[in-house]
Formats: C-alpha cells, structure tokens, sequence
C-alpha cells in the first residue's frame, strides 16, 4: 500500500458529502453519462468532511485505511451498486457498508465519467504518462464517448513495451500483430512495424480493440485482456497492450483527489491498494 498526500497540512475546514459531489458531478459531467453503477454519493455517512481518501475501488482494504487515516469520506474510481449485481447488502458488500456508516464515512464513487474526462480522466492521465497526444476519440460519432485515439513519435513494439513499464511500474503483456492475416504490403515479412497511432481505453476494455483495428490504429493499450483478444490482436494486425485494469486506473482519481484538496483546500490522501490484475 502507497499513499499521495495531494495537501500536507491538516486543516479544520469542512464541507458536506453533498457540495463535494456537486463539484465532482459538474466537473466530470457526470449526468451526461449512461453508466453501470450510480456515479456520485453512494453512501452517505452524515458527518462533514474534513478528510478525504482516494483510491481505485472500494474495497475493504481501502475503508480500513480511510478509517486509520481519520477520513470522513473515500472518492473512488470502483464503487458499489453494479448494474446486474444482486441488490441485498449482505456477505461482502454488507461488510464493506457497514464499516462505511460505522464510521460516518461517505463513499462517493465516478466511473464512466472519470474514464472520459479530457484533462483529469484515465485515458488523458494514461495517455500523458506514456507520452502519447490524444488526437480524438475511438468512438468519434457518441456524444460522450470513453476512449481515444493518440499519436506518438514512431517507436518499435519493445520500446513501447519500455515505456509502459516504467510508467506503470509493471511489464504489460504484449501480444504482437500476424500480418500474415491481414492485407499489407508487408505480409511477406511480418517484421514488427513502428507504432505511430495508438487507441487506448483504460480498465477492462479489452473488446474495443476492434474499434482501434477499425480506426487504423498501429497498437491498441487497454488494461484486461481475455483469451479472445489474443486472436484479435494477431488477426486484426494490431499491436495488443495488457497493462493492467488497476495500473491504468491510478491516474484519474489521484488527480480528481488534488484537484478536489485545490478546491476545498482540505487534505487528500491517495491510497493505492495493490492490485496485480
Ligand atoms: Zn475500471
């Protein structure tokens, strides 16, 4: 487990569970979204906020750790309430909720919308880390569409596979191009081409990689992969990069936490609970 204080200081300024997630709604554009899961207040623990955690999903770990560090309320990229999931809060989720309203904490939780945010989003903070330019999106004709497309100084697979490592802090799984598949005019050879046009979608957004195949891109970088993407990737001639659904989920909400500490001027811890899938 890491932590990112977005402030140092402790301060005695407080706000309420609904101000924070106004600021958040109207920041991210959040109504605009079709989503899977509520985003915005969850559960609302009924203190004032003087303290907040971030982190990637709400699970245990990170409640006991918001708990540790004294914080009223915990803003996640992972909430609760999936669309499918069953209703009753029970086993896991009933655990999870009660140590949340124990301690008065709130859960306040972005999914979709944190994904797709130009500046503070997953795929904008992905994208910046890997020295990849958003050129536009992978799906050009929605109105709020999650993913894009992005261009990069012409690099080979390997120093891709370089650059993803150290931004992450882990090796993606990298699954090569055939293309002895696919129409080109380098079908004899199959040699690795240099990449130059990159779609990437954070987490797991692994079946979008024939949208990235559609729109002429060299490499396709998700989080998850899947037993069908490799013969997707292979098929479809495009470069595949499994870098992780949490390593690809990191950015959006730490950045949403300091913009968040910028704004109320209360602190904002950042805490990565590890996660190797
Ligand atoms: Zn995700």
């Amino acid at each position: 487990m890491t932590t990112t204080n977005a402030t140092i200081e402790a301060t005695h300024k407080s706000i309420t569970a609904q101000i924070l997630t106004q600021f958040c709604d109207d920041y991210l554009s959040a109504d605009a979204f079709k989503d899977y899961a509520p985003n915005g207040l969850q559960v609302d623990g009924g203190q004032p906020i003087q303290r907040i955690v971030t982190g990637v999903t709400a699970c245990e770990a990170l409640i006991d750790a918001a708990i540790t560090a004294n914080a009223d309320a915990i803003v996640v990229h992972h909430g609760y309430f999936w669309k499918g999931e069953p209703e009753p809060i029970v086993g896991m989720k009933g655990r999870r909720i009660r140590k949340l309203l124990q301690h008065g904490i709130s859960l306040i939780a972005y999914h979709l919308p944190l994904d797709a945010h130009p500046i503070i989003g997953n795929n904008a903070k992905l994208a910046e880390a890997l020295g990849l330019t958003i050129t536009g999106a992978l799906y050009p004709h929605e109105s709020h569409p999650v993913g894009n497309i992005a261009t990069c100084i012409p690099q080979s697979p390997n120093d891709l596979t370089t650059i993803i490592t150290h931004a992450l802090g882990r090796a993606p799984l990298h699954i090569p191009a055939d293309y002895t598949y696919c129409n080109s005019e380098d079908t004899h050879t199959n040699a690795p081409r240099l990449i130059k046009r990159v779609g990437l979608c954070t987490g797991g957004a692994q079946d979008m990689i024939e949208q990235a195949a559609a729109m002429d891109c060299d490499a396709y970088i998700s989080g998850e992969i899947s037993e069908r993407t490799t013969h997707s990737a292979r098929e479809l001639g495009i470069d595949y990069f499994a870098c992780g659904h949490h390593a690809t989920e990191r950015g959006g909400i730490e950045a949403l936490g300091e913009l968040v500490a910028q704004q109320f001027g209360i602190p904002v811890t950042f805490i990565d609970i590890d996660n190797p899938a």
